[in-house]
């Protein structure tokens, strides 16, 4: 069962047009990670879905509804919740009442402040100090803890690993069995390829506003990857949708 799908997307920033008609399922509980170069239209696929760029309703559907283009606000209330690139937490409160802030206006569900802490215990260690405080690992925990807090069905992450070490990474993503076994579904936009293969059930490669690479993460070979990623003609290969 698909809980987001995008079908035939477009995206423009006024005359200019960044997503060519994009393809796109998530199921219930799964990871699928979005990759692709430094303009492929990434960012602007996590801003249709979440109603900070435009679309046409059809294009984005949520749960079998249409939601393109509907406000921000709405579609937060709907269940999908979004970890900003830069992690953006609220300088003057503590990593406490930044998690609190996510729950504000937020669903019922599993997640709470003590399930929280216990995924990721140094939180519990620093509650009391400013959220900006922390290093920068510990800041994403915060990030993706404010969104879980709010109980969303999906968690839409920009590239968690910006910026952070490779063991911190890892003990970032090492949560996310623990969140998709909770039945919440997540896409990922990640820049590291070998990260975003090892951590999804499915991959998404964008190239020029057009997915140019789909298939099961663990049936992809790094050339095929890299081929989509760049762009050029990549093989037809079992398991792969070019
Ligand atoms: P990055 O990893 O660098 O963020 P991305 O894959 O997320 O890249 P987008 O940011 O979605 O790519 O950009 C897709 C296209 O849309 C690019 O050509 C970019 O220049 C353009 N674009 C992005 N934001 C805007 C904007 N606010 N106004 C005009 N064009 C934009």
């Amino acid at each position: 069962m698909s809980i987001v799908t995008t079908h035939g997307l477009q995206a423009f920033y006024g005359d200019a047009q960044a997503l060519f008609g994009i393809d796109f399922r998530l199921d219930e509980g799964e990871l699928v990670a979005v990759i692709g170069a430094n303009g492929a239209g990434k960012s602007t696929f996590l801003k249709s879905l979440t109603g900070l760029v435009k679309v046409p309703g059809d294009a984005v559907r949520f749960d079998g509804r249409p939601i393109g283009g509907m406000p921000p606000g709405q579609i937060v209330k709907l269940g999908l919740a979004m970890v900003p690139e830069g992690r953006r937490l609220f300088p003057s409160l503590s990593v406490e009442e930044n998690l609190l802030m996510g729950a504000f206006a937020g669903r019922k569900g599993p997640w709470t402040l003590e399930r929280l802490y216990r995924m990721f215990p140094i939180l519990e260690q620093k509650k009391r100090n400013p959220g900006t405080a922390l290093s920068g690992g510990q800041q994403q925990m915060v990030a993706i803890g404010r969104a879980l807090m709010g109980n969303p069905r999906v968690l839409l992450c920009d590239e968690l690993s910006l910026g952070l070490a490779p063991i911190v990474i890892k003990e970032i993503y090492d949560a996310m069995p623990t969140i998709t076994g909770e039945g919440m579904s997540v896409i990922i936009v990640e820049q590291d390829v070998m990260v975003a293969q090892r951590v999804s059930r499915r991959i998404y490669c964008f190239q020029e506003g057009r997915v140019s690479l789909e298939g099961a993460s663990n049936a992809l070979s790094r050339e095929q990857i890299s081929q989509a990623y760049f762009g050029l003609e990549a093989p037809a290969a079992e398991g792969a949708h070019a």
